[in-house]
């Protein structure tokens, strides 16, 4: 059993590498977002891809990656699912606006006065 074509582009298997980095909404959304992923890491699985691009940006633009990891996959299940569809520019300007929403929250109400920085080695 082969792996699935991508329903939103039709242009490759549905891979981890494909849906959050390769399909051409995934890449919209980083463009827009200014985030390059790394392009030294060829032979490298997508667990490792990802810990490379963690280590090498800042806490908020980690922040923002994880979140526009988990608005891609949301948009890929409502899109499956519930047949919307979101072009690439809409989900990364929903990024921005959560991430926002976010830091207005922690302005009016502070939860942390020093943020918590763990290394994942130290999890
Ligand atoms: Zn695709």
């Amino acid at each position: 059993m082969g792996l699935a074509t991508c329903r939103r582009c039709h242009t490759g298997a549905e891979t981890r590498e494909h849906l959050f980095r390769d399909c051409p909404v995934a890449k919209e959304i980083w463009e827009k977002l200014n985030i390059c992923w790394p392009s030294s890491v060829a032979n490298y699985g997508f667990l490792e891809v990802l810990i490379t691009m963690f280590e090498s940006h800042s806490i908020s633009k980690c922040r923002m990656i994880t979140c526009a990891l988990w608005a891609i996959w949301a948009n890929r299940n409502r899109f499956l699912h519930e047949g919307e569809s979101r072009s690439g520019s809409q989900v990364a300007d929903f990024v921005l606006n959560y991430l926002k929403e976010l830091d207005d929250l922690n302005h009016f109400f502070p939860i942390f006065e020093e943020p918590i920085l763990l290394k994942y080695e130290e999890l």
